[in-house]
């Protein structure tokens, strides 16, 4: 695990969606020849020197892992799709070299339409069938010639395949019509508000004079390799800008926190999350029905570490940091499933979009019938199709995708007849959603320094440890000084109760802390402009919700005794 020691070069983290990438995380480091399983066959290209050849394989595979394929084998997903007839042998190695080099064509030029034609210019004939095989999956499963080009559009087969109603129009409503679309679907799109996007929204903060457009939801591209956001930035030449590493930390009275505190505390929570993990492996079952709050605790109070109080605000901020990543207060994260997104993380930098994310939610809209302000109520199925009603309205199709956040079908606000099967009630009662609250300000300068993409604050009080502990300066891609505070935790759920003028006080009061400047500004302008955004946010794995109290304290009585023992036995080194 990387436990980065210093707060210039250790924030790949803090500005993170997640805690840390431990599993497949790009690194074009990585293009090394002796990573390389040699069986990758190359055979099967057209030109070129063999060892020329053998290069480019290997250079096709690292981009095929970068997007989330392993490198030398078939993803799970594959081998039921039926990719190749033989799994293992020299049909599956010849595919994936197939299948990595038309991901690697594609990605090479994201603008043009990819065609089976192209791929034979590059591969022998003799592979014709696993062209067919790797370009059909990879093209039915959205991973090559997806995205917003007009060119894209016209490619759009006749809708002939048969009718289907999308119900939301944010990220994956817009996604999904635009894929069906182009599997030859007849596709309309129901949406509630009167706009698209759902949680993703900028708004332009400010006046004439001075404003930004900021995100006040869904705003950092997390990793740019694998994420389709990516490939629509770069299909509508949208700049990128890359989060910046610098993660400057103050401390409550405005101090900047000394960074051997900072290193240190770093490294001890890095270690307390392993210890998690080896514990959970341990705990077998019982780990679902624990929470990871719990357990960071104990183990912090049993290897007495973060002592004093800087040290001990300065691991509340970690804190607070997960619970940023997970959108979920630690005391509601399961221990077993807290971090059950790692293998999905998406490699390459985190970036912002010049101009907020809007721009991708306009250009996904073109040319998908959308049909605003029809708050989906009522779901009826069955094998003649389906009905759906919103209001008073009846919508029929074959088919519908329902795309309503996990809170709308937590509420039961949509009605399924006959009701879905319990295996889909049972998960959408185990995950839960959390919060993430944001405060949106526009300065008339940028008094925390242009080349601070993030800066983190730490608070007193544990409780409050997510409020405000993260700003994200927008003042790179928005086209004025546009900060944003995060509020995350137990603080973002009393953020909802507390009025506008107070939380203003407090941000304020906050940032005076980082920089005196500040007052000046406000003093000099009197007030500025603000926006506060209240959404419901990520989902996550709840912990056991049967019989809690009892697995409570029979669990405890196990895991104390094997925590003393993973105190005696594995201490932690530094
Ligand atoms: C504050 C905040 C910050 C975030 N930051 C990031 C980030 O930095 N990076 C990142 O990758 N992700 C981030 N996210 C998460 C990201 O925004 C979401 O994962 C993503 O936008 C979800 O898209 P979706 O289409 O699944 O759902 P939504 O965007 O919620 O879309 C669902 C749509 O369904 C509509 N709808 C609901 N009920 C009905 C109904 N009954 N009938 C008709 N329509 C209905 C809603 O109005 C909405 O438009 C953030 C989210 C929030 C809230």
């Amino acid at each position: 695990m990387a436990t980065p020691s210093s707060s210039d070069g250790s924030v790949s983290r803090r500005m993170s969606l997640r805690k840390k990438v431990n599993y497949r995380s790009y690194d074009e480091g990585l293009i090394d020849d002796d990573l390389f399983d040699k069986s990758l066959d190359s055979g099967l290209k057209k030109k070129g020197k063999s060892k020329d050849i053998q290069k480019e394989t290997n250079t096709e595979a690292m981009i095929a892992f970068s997007l989330g394929f392993p490198m030398n084998a078939l993803l799970e997903h594959e081998i039921r799709s039926g990719v190749v007839s033989e799994l293992g042998g020299k049909e599956q190695n010849d595919y994936v070299v197939v299948r990595n080099h038309i991901l690697a064509l594609w990605r090479g030029n994201v603008r043009r339409w990819l065609t089976k034609g192209q791929i034979r210019e590059t591969v022998t004939k003799e592979f014709e069938h696993l062209i067919n095989s790797a370009y059909d999956y990879l093209l039915y499963n959205g991973h090559i010639n997806f995205g917003v080009l007009p060119s894209f559009t016209s490619q759009l087969p006749e809708a002939t395949e048969g009718t289907v109603v999308v119900i939301g129009a944010g990220l994956a409503g817009l996604a999904a019509a635009r894929q069906l679309l182009s599997f030859g679907y007849k596709v309309v799109v129901l949406e509630g508000k009167n706009r698209p996007g759902g949680r993703v929204y900028t708004q332009k903060i400010g006046n004439d004079d001075k404003f930004a457009a900021l995100d006040l939801g869904g705003s950092v591209i997390t990793g740019i390799h694998a994420n389709p956001l990516a490939v629509l930035a770069r299909q509508l030449s949208i700049p990128l800008h890359k989060v910046r590493d610098n993660c400057p930390l103050f401390k409550p009275n405005g101090e900047p926190v000394d960074k051997q505190i900072d290193s240190k505390v770093e490294i001890v929570f890095n270690k307390l999350l392993d210890k998690v993990m080896e514990l959970r492996k341990i705990m077998g079952g019982f780990a679902s029905d624990t929470s990871l709050g719990s357990v960071l605790e104990t183990l912090k109070n049993l290897y007495a570490v973060a002592q004093t109080t800087d040290e001990k605000q300065m691991f509340d901020w970690h804190l607070a940091n997960l619970e940023y990543a997970n959108a979920g207060c630690l005391s509601n994260l399961s221990a077993a499933y807290w971090d059950q997104d790692d293998p999905y993380e998406m490699g390459g930098d985190h970036c912002f979009l010049a101009g907020g994310n809007w721009r991708l939610i306009k250009a996904m809209c073109e040319g998908v019938p959308i049909f605003y302000e029809k708050t989906v109520n009522a779901i009826r199925y069955g094998n003649e199709g389906v009905e759906i009603i919103a209001g008073d309205q009846v919508f029929q199709a074959d088919f519908t995708l329902c795309t309503v956040p996990l809170g709308v079908l937590k509420k039961k606000a949509i009605n399924f007849e006959p009701e879905l099967p319990a295996r889909k009630l049972e998960s959408i009662e185990r995950m839960g959603f959390g919060l993430l609250n944001k405060i949106a300000m526009v300065f008339p300068h940028v008094f925390w320094g242009e080349d601070l993409d993030t800066f983190g604050c730490l608070n007193e009080n544990s409780h409050d440890r997510g409020e405000f502990f993260l700003f994200y300066g927008y003042h790179t891609v928005s086209g004025g000084a546009g900060l944003i505070a995060l509020v995350a935790g137990e603080a973002a759920q009393a953020f909802e109760t507390t009025g506008p003028i107070v939380l203003l006080h407090r941000v304020l009061t906050t940032l005076k802390g980082t920089s005196h400047l500040l007052w000046l500004f406000i003093k000099l302008y009197g007030c500025f402009l603000l926006h506060i955004f209240r959404p419901p946010c990520f989902r996550y794995y709840l912990i056991g919700l049967h019989d809690l109290l009892f697995y409570c304290t029979i669990m405890w009585l196990f895991i104390l005794f094997f925590l003393r023992l993973m105190v005696y036995f594995f201490p932690l080194n530094f």
